[in-house]
């Protein structure tokens, strides 16, 4: 655990926090700044940055947790017809907190919130070059530890 992490200090029960689910490896409870009713984090209780710095093992875990609670969400009574899960992993990609954590988000019809790319996102790729990325990935999981 990290002494100067948020994170680490609402697993520790230093801080406050609304807890909806705990298991032996997570905790999850509610943002504090919610983009919708019912926004929830999960986070992993060993400290980790960014999601490559979780021990092998830590991440399927997670992931176990949001698939309950994405069915509580929709058996909440909150306003809930779907879920977004978000995990900015980097400042880049617009995580704050560095304690790795992946974001419940209920969703409905015309709640407003969704990714908006500006235009010329989304086109399709040509071949080669999808090819060409997936060689480099595969190097990279070739050098990770897995
Ligand atoms: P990020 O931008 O890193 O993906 O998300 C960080 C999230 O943590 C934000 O949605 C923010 O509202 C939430 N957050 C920051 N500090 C606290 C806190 O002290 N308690 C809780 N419950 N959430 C927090
Ligand atoms: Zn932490």
């Amino acid at each position: 655990m990290s002494g100067d992490c948020i994170f680490c200090t609402i697993v520790r029960r230093e801080a406050p926090a609304s807890i909806v689910r705990e298991d032996a490896d997570t905790l999850a409870f509610m943002d504090i700044q919610p983009m919708n009713p019912g926004h929830v984090l999960v986070i992993p209780k060993a400290h980790a940055a960014f999601l490559k710095d979780l021990p092998r093992g830590q991440a399927g875990p997670v992931f176990e947790a949001a698939r309950e609670i994405s069915f509580a969400l929709r058996h909440s009574g909150l306003r809930c017809d779907a879920v977004s899960m978000y995990l900015a992993d980097g400042k880049e990609a617009g995580q704050d907190v560095f304690h790795t954590h992946l974001h419940l988000i209920p969703r409905f019809a015309g709640d407003g919130f969704g990714l908006r790319p500006t235009p010329g996102f989304g086109r399709i790729a040509d071949r080669a070059e999808l090819e060409d990325q997936a060689a480099r990935i595969r190097r990279g999981l070739a050098q990770s530890a897995r």
